[in-house]
């Protein structure tokens, strides 16, 4: 059978990765691990875009400028980091993406950059959660009211020893916009309407591997490597 990647785990040596999640899977921590355990780049736009708007680069600058609007970074802008960091001799050989391509016209310019530097992705995973599982997680998220201590909690996995009240400073607890259902819920729809295509073009080209993201950080991880490892054996 033909496929469209290889992994093997004992020798490290594989390893052009992008991963794809919904907000609030634990994507950016398992990139994280990743990037850590098999010594791959860990390419994540959040980093890339605050790197790139310290400087004072055109870019930079015309990235801040979005960002500090509050709007998305334009495909165009984010395509040309994106391709200034797989140029040159700093390019690396071995990475794992995490937060791009975020669109199916990032997902073709991808396809062409690596292409271009021979740099073919082994797979693209699929960290898969039902949107009611992140709902009820992230949804679960309460902060201190307290400008000073801003301690976090959650009430299925942290919660506060006193219901709505803070442990360190006794002050309320609030919830963030970020953290309300309907914000999250809102969120996950426009990632399903950017992500249904992306996930459909690496399907077509072999690439996609799906991998339930519920359960603690190590199983998910576990799950992971399972899974590239079980995909990639050809019997
Ligand atoms: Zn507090």
């Amino acid at each position: 059978m033909q496929l469209g990647f290889r992994f093997d785990p004992a020798k490290k040596r594989f390893m052009r990765l992008i991963l794809i999640g919904p907000p609030g899977s634990g994507k950016g921590t398992q990139a994280k691990l990743l990037s850590q355990r098999l010594g791959l780049v860990h390419f994540a736009t959040g980093d890339i875009l605050r790197d790139e708007s310290q400087k004072d680069t055109p870019e930079g600058i015309r990235a801040n400028q979005h960002m500090r609007a509050g709007q998305l970074v334009p495909d165009e802008l984010i395509n040309e980091l994106v391709n200034a960091r797989f140029n040159g001799v700093q390019k690396p050989s071995k990475f794992v993406m995490d937060g791009y391509p975020r669109t199916l016209a990032q997902a073709v310019y991808f396809d062409a950059v690596l292409q271009k530097q021979a740099l073919e992705p082994d797979a693209v995973i699929f960290l898969k959660v039902q949107d009611e599982e992140i709902v009820r997680r992230n949804g679960a998220r309460w902060t201190c009211l307290n400008p000073d201590c801003r301690a976090t909690y959650n009430t299925i996995t942290k919660p506060p020893k006193v219901p709505g009240r803070c442990d360190l400073c006794q002050q309320l607890l609030f919830q963030r916009d970020d953290d309300k259902p309907d914000t999250i819920r809102k969120r996950l729809h426009v990632f399903h309407a950017q992500h249904d295509d992306i996930l459909r073009h690496y399907q077509k080209r072999s690439l996609l591997v799906e991998v339930p993201g519920t359960g603690d950080i190590e199983v998910i991880y576990g799950n992971i490597v399972q899974a590239l490892t079980r995909s990639s054996d050809p019997s």
